[in-house]
């Protein structure tokens, strides 16, 4: 294994649209993004329950259940 090959790993400072600031391993020094684990709805598990209800309404349809 040579070296000089992969690029340094080291400590980022990850910043959220949402304001929150976190710190990981990553080859970049600092990071931006638009959603983290905090705001995102796939992390705080709204979407995950509006998908849910979404996939029951669509078995009640499909089967005849009005409730
Ligand atoms: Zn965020």
């Amino acid at each position: 294994m040579r070296e000089g090959i992969h690029p340094k790993y080291q400590q980022a400072k990850v910043t959220c649209n949402c304001g929150n600031e976190f710190v990981t391993g990553s080859t970049k020094k600092e990071i931006h993004v638009e959603v983290c684990s905090k705001c995102h709805p796939f992390y705080t598990g709204q979407q995950k329950a509006i998908s849910a209800r979404g996939a029951i309404d669509k078995f009640n349809r499909k089967y005849g259940f009005t409730k």
